[in-house]
């Protein structure tokens, strides 16, 4: 029995590191140069939103010296320690471009050759591909996406607008605040805001409320006290979404705001609140309550998206952006992990899934 293993972040070393366990032959493809390749380009203040103890995969917790919202760089040794602990030896430099169905085998080609297995692992991640609004291409100032952001140095002095109210956006935003430089978020739609503790216990678990009840009524019942804990989006010049932040995760697969310090930051006027962009010329954007202003930069935290049909073309598996339908362990040896947001952490999702796969393919 053979399974090839597609990707080499958290996801893709926790099912390999399940299969190897069940005595599955397991052959991991990477196109980078090491293992979780995508947590050592993040911007350098990124902490995990979830606790360590929700934050390791299986069969090997993250070690106890780590702090209890680890930082990128432990998270990144985490992730070395864990390939090293179950010997997994990604082949490296290998970007997989095409897997088809080969009788009742997998063939999988790569910029190296191609291989086959009974199994075919899809663990690619959900930041491959960035996303950037559109009237970015109009802006003639400096745009990145938030996945090319690393720290404020280069900002400084400079009148920067981060567009978007995820995570990213709220961490570079006070990123840059606390640098004092000129910074101001564009929120495009109505959101969800959420404390990264609530009554002592990490948010998360509140995601898992919503995975017992429902998240209807998770967030009917969690609304009064996020009230008291964060207080009204609109006390910060937003706008409440319609849907709570449990509805906001399993119906859209968008984690909301987690509040690292972002919300204080927007309350000392550090931050400036905008709407969303309805016009650019130049340098100078207009804002769609008619304010303008100029900025020097724009950085996108507006998300990603995944498209897999470059390797799997028009599968069913896939939906008409090229998104994987389900996450977890499918039919035909074919499955994929981590491709559907978590409101319980994704990281922890991944042990989830990974042991779901594991079992379906070692039977
Ligand atoms: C900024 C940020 C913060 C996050 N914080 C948290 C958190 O606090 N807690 C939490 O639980 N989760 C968090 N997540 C979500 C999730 O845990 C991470 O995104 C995690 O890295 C997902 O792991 P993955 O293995 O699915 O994907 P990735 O880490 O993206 O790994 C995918 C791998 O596949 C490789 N690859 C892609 N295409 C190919 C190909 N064609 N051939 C070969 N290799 C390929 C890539 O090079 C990469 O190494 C965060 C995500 C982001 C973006």
């Amino acid at each position: 029995m053979k399974a090839i293993v597609i990707g080499a972040g958290p996801a893709g070393l926790a099912v390999a590191a399940c299969l190897a366990e069940a005595g599955v032959t397991v052959e991991m493809l990477e196109r980078s140069a090491r293992v979780g390749s995508r947590w050592r380009l993040h911007y350098d203040r990124l902490r995990l939103h979830t606790v360590r103890g929700r934050s390791g995969l299986p069969m090997l917790p993250m070690p106890r010296g780590t702090g209890r919202y680890p930082r990128r760089d432990e998270v990144v040794r985490y992730l070395e320690d864990y390939a090293a602990h179950f010997d997994l030896h990604p082949r490296f430099g290998c970007a997989v471009t095409k897997v088809t169905r080969d009788g009742n085998r997998w063939r999988v080609l790569h910029d190296q050759g191609e291989t086959t297995a009974d199994s075919v692992i899809f663990a690619t991640g959900m930041a491959d591909l960035p996303n950037l609004p559109h009237w970015t291409q109009d802006f003639t100032g400096e745009v990145l996406h938030s996945s090319a952001y690393r720290n404020p140095d280069r900002f400084r002095g400079r009148r920067v607008l981060v567009v978007g109210f995820g995570n990213s956006g709220g961490d570079i935003a006070l990123d840059l605040a606390e640098l004092r430089v000129d910074v101001a978020m564009s929120v495009r739609g109505p959101v969800n805001i959420l404390p990264r503790e609530l009554l002592g216990m990490p948010i998360t678990s509140f995601g898992l409320l919503s995975r017992l009840l429902g998240p209807g009524l998770a967030d009917r019942l969690t609304a009064p006290i996020l009230r008291l804990a964060v207080g009204r989006p609109a006390d910060y010049a937003l706008v409440a979404a319609a849907k709570g932040p449990a509805r906001q995760v399993s119906e859209d697969g968008r984690i909301p705001l987690i509040d690292m310090g972002t919300l204080g930051a927007i309350r000392a006027g550090l931050i400036a609140v905008r709407p969303g962009v309805s016009g650019v010329t130049g340098q100078h954007i207009t804002f769609t309550d008619g304010t303008e202003a100029d900025f020097d930069a724009v950085v996108a935290a507006t998300g990603y998206r995944t498209d897999l049909r470059a390797m799997l073309g028009d599968h069913p598996a896939l939906d008409a952006e090229g998104h994987p339908r389900m996450s977890g362990a499918g039919p035909d040896g074919l499955h994929f992990i981590s491709y559907h947001a978590a409101a319980d952490g994704q990281l922890r999702r991944i042990g989830i899934e990974a042991r779901e796969i594991a079992k379906a393919i070692a039977g």
